[in-house]
C-alpha cells in the first residue's frame, strides 16, 4: 500500500467524520426538525477542511468562494432586473421639478419671463443670485423685493466691461455716501 493511498484513506476518514454532522442535519432537515444554527455549525466546520482536501478528491470549491474557474457557457444571470425594478413603481418621483411652476403650489420666480420655479424669498435660484449681488453692490431695484409676486418684476440688464466697472464704482460711491 502506497503512502499515497495511505494518505488518501485517512484523509476519506476524517471526512467521513466530518461529514457525519451534516449527514444529521440533512436528515433533519428532510424531517423539517433542523435548525438554521446547526446548518451554520457544521457549515463552518466543514469550510477550512474542503478548502485543503477538496482538491485532492477532485472537488471544485464553489466558484463564488475562491474566484477560480467556472463552468463553459454564460455565467448565471445577474439580478439586476429584478432588483432595478420597483423603484419605478412607486410613482413620486424625487428632485427638483422642471420649469413648470404654479402647478402644484410652488410659485413662479418674481421676475417677469423667467418662468422657473422661485427657490428663495420669490425668486429663482439664479435671480436670488442675482438679487445678492446686486444688493451687495448697492444696486439693488427697488422693486426687486423679498417675495414679490410672482412674474410681477422686471429684470434688469447689467453692464458689461468697462460699462460694469464704472456701474460698480458709482454703486459703490453711492453705497458709502448713503
Ligand atoms: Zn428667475
Amino acid at each position: 500500500m502506497s503512502v499515497d493511498k495511505a494518505f488518501r484513506d485517512m484523509i476519506r476518514n476524517e471526512i467521513e467524520v466530518q461529514l457525519k454532522p451534516l449527514r444529521d442535519v440533512v436528515a433533519r432537515l428532510e424531517e423539517g426538525t433542523a435548525d438554521l444554527d446547526a446548518l451554520r455549525n457544521v457549515a463552518e466546520r466543514l469550510a477550512p477542511l474542503a478548502e485543503v482536501v477538496g482538491p485532492l478528491f477532485g472537488a471544485q470549491i464553489p466558484a463564488a468562494a475562491k474566484g477560480v474557474r467556472r463552468g463553459p457557457g454564460r455565467p448565471p444571470a445577474a439580478r439586476s432586473s429584478v432588483t432595478a425594478a420597483p423603484a419605478a413603481a412607486g410613482g413620486k418621483r424625487r428632485g427638483r421639478k422642471p420649469a413648470a411652476a404654479g402647478a402644484d403650489g410652488a410659485r413662479a420666480c418674481a421676475i417677469i419671463g423667467c418662468g422657473k420655479p422661485s427657490r428663495t424669498k420669490g425668486y429663482c435660484a439664479a435671480h436670488y443670485q442675482k438679487l445678492r449681488m446686486l444688493e451687495k453692490t448697492h444696486r439693488r431695484p427697488s422693486d426687486w423685493k423679498d417675495y414679490a409676486d410672482p412674474d410681477s418684476v422686471d429684470d434688469i440688464k447689467l453692464p458689461r466691461g468697462r460699462a460694469a466697472s464704472k456701474a460698480l464704482a458709482a454703486a459703490a460711491q453711492a453705497g458709502h455716501a448713503g
